[in-house]
């Protein structure tokens, strides 16, 4: 018979351990599941600086600080990617390496990259989506960050430390990440912006990125540039398989939820990136998990 728990996150980004320190505070058994490694997107960032009480700390840091307290609280937090939910009373949530049952679930299943979806984007070396994993490899190389977000501006930072050049492409002359960071990478000298455009190509040898093709996205001027590394930071979409099989998700693939974060399913709850919502901040993937755990703490209670 499969192992009941009272609730089971699946997700080990900041909103389910969150959850999970919660749940395991308020008494409930619980078990999360993560397909991939801990700590979601911000385990990849390089610094985050707008966490209250942490001034500046990596990612990473962060990620192992919420793994070992979620895991300190007794909660069971296994590597396994869940294949299959089947709703009921009791859920069932089957994984590459077994069944287990439970009261309430808690889909934190966060946001995945969005990628450029160039030809041959997929084929090629030089193309990453994590500074931090994969800035080492460039170190004294020129390098494009591509992407006006927060995730674009911190790797540009990052990675103007390692490489001999970094140059910032982004389709528009507004940031949509904090004037602070741009401020900081138009200080640095290694550091230079190519603006508005959009990487429009890709140039390779023996399947190696050798070079991007350019387009101003005012005159649709194109134009080549040498790059040894191209950092896609563009965004993320969410990760809808999984939510899209047992609740609604909105024309976008996010979970709507009300302010308790339950959806319209009866013991399921969204917490984090994957919940429609305005505001997806490290912050507020927290807030998710602490409401949710505490909704799906009540629910068990009251079943
Ligand atoms: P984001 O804020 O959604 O920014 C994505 C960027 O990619 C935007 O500038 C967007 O351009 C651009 N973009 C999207 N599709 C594109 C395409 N097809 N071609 C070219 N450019 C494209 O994503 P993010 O930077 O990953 O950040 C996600 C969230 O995490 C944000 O809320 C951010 O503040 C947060 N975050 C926080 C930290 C931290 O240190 N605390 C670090 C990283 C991220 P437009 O602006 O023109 O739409």
């Amino acid at each position: 018979m499969a192992e009941h728990f009272d609730i089971i996150i699946i997700g080990g980004g900041p909103a389910g351990l969150t959850a999970a320190i919660y749940a395991r505070r308020a008494g409930k058994t619980v078990l999360l599941l993560e397909k991939e490694g801990f700590g979601g997107q911000i385990a990849s960032s390089p610094n985050v600086e707008n966490f209250p009480g942490f001034p500046s700390i990596s990612g990473a840091e962060l990620a192992d600080r919420l793994y070992d307290q979620a895991c300190g609280l007794g909660a069971q937090i296994d590597l396994e990617e869940v294949l299959e939910v089947q709703d009921g009373s009791i859920k069932t949530v089957s994984t590459d390496y077994g069944s287990y049952s439970c009261t309430a679930l808690i889909l934190a299943t966060g946001m995945k990259h969005r990628t450029l979806g160039l030809p041959g984007e997929d084929a090629l070396s030089g193309i990453s989506f994590c500074a931090v994993c994969d800035g080492a490899f460039y170190a004294g190389k020129d390098v494009v960050v591509c992407g006006g977000g927060n995730t674009a501006l911190q790797d540009a930072l990052f990675l103007s430390e390692l490489c001999r050049h970094v140059t910032v492409i982004h389709r528009r002359t507004d940031f949509r990440g904090d004037p602070i960071l741009v401020e900081r990478l138009q200080r640095l000298e290694n550091v230079s912006f190519i603006l508005p455009a959009e990487v429009v190509g890709l140039h390779s040898q023996d399947s190696v990125l050798t070079g991007l093709v350019l387009q101003d996205t005012i005159s649709g001027t194109r134009s080549n540039l040498a790059v040894s590394g191209l950092f896609e930071a563009v965004g993320q979409l969410p990760e809808q398989r999984l939510a899209a099989s047992l609740v609604p998700v909105d024309a976008d693939g996010f979970v709507p939820a009300g302010e308790n974060c339950l959806t319209p399913a009866k013991g399921i709850f969204v917490a984090g990136d994957c919940r429609s919502k305005e505001v997806r901040q490290l912050t507020t993937a927290c807030a998710d998990g602490a409401v949710a755990a505490l909704a799906a703490c009540k629910y068990c209670s009251n079943t």
